[in-house]
């Protein structure tokens, strides 16, 4: 058996997971990531990444890499037979990026 010194265990493999042990690696910090689940998969949930995960994810260059393929998703609409019935305005966002970034999955 071998053992290793951690500083931070992170418990759980998603996004907040992954991205916070990617971090930590960046800034030298030796993380262990533990996920309850065997395999990877099960199907994609992250259709859009919104403005403040893309800011969490810019000092790494993981921003500028995803948006340079992604579709910048400035208005959201809900229709129905035609009509408007609301909309979300991702460009009035007081942020770097006032979208929503999505990718093919
Ligand atoms: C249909 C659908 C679509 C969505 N679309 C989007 C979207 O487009 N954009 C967006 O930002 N968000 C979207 N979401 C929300 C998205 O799922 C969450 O924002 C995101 O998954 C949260 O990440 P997380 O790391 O906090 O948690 P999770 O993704 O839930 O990850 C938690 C992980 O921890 C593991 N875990 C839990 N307990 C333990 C334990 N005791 N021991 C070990 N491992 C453990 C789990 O197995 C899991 O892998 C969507 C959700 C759904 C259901």
């Amino acid at each position: 058996m071998t053992s290793a010194v951690i500083d931070v265990a992170i418990v759980g493999a998603g996004p907040v997971g992954t991205l916070l042990a990617a971090e930590l690696a960046r800034l030298g910090v030796a993380a262990a990531v533990i996920e309850q689940r065997a395999e990877a998969g099960g199907g994609s949930r992250a259709v859009g990444i919104h403005a403040t995960a893309l800011a969490a994810m810019e000092a790494s260059g993981a921003t500028d890499r995803l948006l340079a393929d992604a579709l910048r998703v400035r208005v959201g609409e809900a229709r129905r037979r035609g009509r408007t019935l609301g909309e979300v305005r991702f460009d009035r966002l007081h942020a770097r990026h006032p979208f929503v970034a999505t990718l093919p999955q």
